[in-house]
């Protein structure tokens, strides 16, 4: 039986056949040189439409827009609650428009439409409103002076948080409409304003969620979406002057560039970068649930999460029988289309991440691991790979110690888990854990001993708009999501009043 592929809203149709401008100021304008660049669609490689290839000039535009909305728009006047109303009628937006917004992630990134559907756009909206929120509830404390050095004075002391300013935020490629929203969000709650750069790979949907934005009632310059490339664009937001912080998702690598561009004039930085997630399942794991799990939790989205669960831990007991059904789970996904209903590992977001990719399989292999499942590449248009899970891998191979950002798993056994603790706090990468065990108390005290910024137990990949979200050490700086988030993006006045 053939199945038959999902239809694209016809109103993505449309909107495609139009050309592709960026936003900025409230406008819909063309990049200043005129310069464009297509966007591809991974599962067939070819072009879906171009977009604006922003340089300098443009970003300077755009954060000038920002400046200008930040400074003296009518955004500073508003009301707490008309933020929040405004977040959450774009909240709104985006649900009655996640069918569109699904397909366009799904041409731009490669991923299952479905689980677009199913997964982005649900958080999206969720963390949309969750921030909503929030933009009535950024209160400073009054605050009790001792003052030693002026005695029988008497103050009044108390705190504000203030709008860090102009951010700039430049996002990913894996989950481009869901990063938008962790990015927006808080920054619009605390009252900030915007310049968004989404990824070169992933440019449509935050294109499309400028004009909800627009829709939603934001005055104009308050969110600026530039599309372009991150060594031009990227690099020029965050390096530009009018930017009071940068906020990044990415690259550790890239990480690195943009804490080296924003130290000029020592930014506020925020970084959510990559990850090597040690997945534990110990010996009293309840292996039905664990299984299943532990495939999908690197299998995802097609391994495109920085949270992947790329090392599988294994207790030496059961060591054979979970490589076994976890390599029976990778060769079992259906892997195709995005527009196909059964698919549920879509390609690789371009030929250049297949190749990277594929390159770490062939270190794998140089180094001495054993492919058990998968390993290779598929033929055809499109960037699709193989569900891989390798075996006989050690500490020092560079699938072991680097991120690969694909549907790879090293599948290790251990008889200690506190060696497989230290192995993990070792790691350059914190970004989060997973334990499984029956063991209430083992639970807790692995959770606490794992230096990460997330630990699940009997549960892995459950991210919440309410539960902050982060690394340690090389995995980041910062916490997006939850209270913390408004952190990130707010300022802290203190305000001393002699009475
Ligand atoms: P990935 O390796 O997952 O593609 P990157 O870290 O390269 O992730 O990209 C994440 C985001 O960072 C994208 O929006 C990209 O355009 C941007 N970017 C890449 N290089 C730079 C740079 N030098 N300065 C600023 N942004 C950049």
């Amino acid at each position: 039986m053939t199945v038959r592929p999902l239809p694209t809203p016809a109103s993505v149709h449309s909107w495609l056949a139009q050309p592709r401008r960026m936003l900025i100021g409230g406008a819909w304008v063309s990049a200043v040189s005129g310069e464009t660049f297509e966007t591809l669609n991974p599962a067939t490689g070819q072009p879906i439409t171009a977009v604006p290839s922003a340089d300098a000039a443009d970003v300077d535009a755009a954060v000038r827009a920002a400046r200008a909305a930040f400074d003296s728009g009518p955004w500073r006047q508003m009301s707490p609650s008309e933020r929040g109303k405004r977040l959450w009628a774009l909240a709104d937006l985006v649900e009655r428009h996640a069918g569109e917004l699904a397909a366009l992630e799904r041409l731009d990134s490669g991923k299952p439409q479905l689980m677009a559907q199913a997964v982005d756009l649900p958080a999206t909206v969720d963390i949309l409103r969750y921030m909503a929120g929030w933009a009535t509830k950024l209160e400073g404390r009054t605050v009790p002076l001792s003052v030693p050095y002026a005695p029988g004075a008497q103050f009044h002391a108390y705190t504000v948080r203030e709008p860090v300013g102009v951010v700039g935020q430049i996002i990913p490629w894996n989950f481009p409409a869901m990063m938008a929203a962790m990015k927006l969000g808080p920054a619009l709650a605390a009252g900030c304003t915007v310049v968004l750069k989404p990824a070169e790979e992933t440019p449509l949907s935050a294109l499309r969620l400028g004009e909800l934005v627009c829709e939603a009632g934001f005055p104009d310059g308050v969110v600026n979406v530039v599309t372009g490339f991150g060594e031009r664009a990227g690099a020029a937001l965050a390096a530009h002057p009018g930017v009071d912080k940068v906020a990044f998702t990415g690259s550790t690598e890239v990480g690195r560039l943009i804490v080296r561009a924003a130290s000029h004039d020592l930014k506020r930085v925020s970084l959510e970068l990559g990850g090597k997630s040690p997945n534990i399942l110990l010996e009293d794991a309840d292996l039905e649930a664990a299984m299943p799990a532990a495939a999908a939790a690197i299998f995802f989205n097609q391994g495109e999460c920085c949270t992947a669960g790329s090392l599988l831990y294994v207790h030496r007991r059961h060591f054979d029988r979970v490589l076994e059904g976890v390599a029976a789970a990778a060769r079992a996904i259906p892997v195709g289309p995005g527009d196909s209903p059964s698919s549920q590992m879509g390609p690789l977001v371009s030929e250049a991440h297949r190749t990277r990719v594929l390159g770490y399989l062939e270190s794998g292999r140089t180094e001495g691991a054993v492919t058990v499942a998968g390993g290779s590449g598929l033929p055809g248009p499109g960037f699709f790979l193989q569900p891989t899970v390798l075996a006989q891998t050690r500490p020092g191979m560079r699938v072991m110690d680097e991120e690969i950002f694909g549907p790879v798993v090293c599948a290790v056994p251990f008889d200690d888990p506190g060696e497989v603790v230290a192995a993990a706090n070792r790691s350059r990468f914190g970004l989060a854990a997973a334990v499984w065990t029956r063991d209430v108390s083992r639970a807790h005290r692995l959770a606490a001993a794992l230096r990460a910024g997330t630990v699940w137990v009997n549960c892995y990949n459950i991210l919440d708009a309410a539960l902050p979200f982060g690394g340690a050490r090389q995995s980041g700086w910062g916490r997006e999501m939850g209270e913390e988030a408004l952190a990130l993006y707010t300022e802290t006045k203190s305000v001393c009043v002699q009475i």
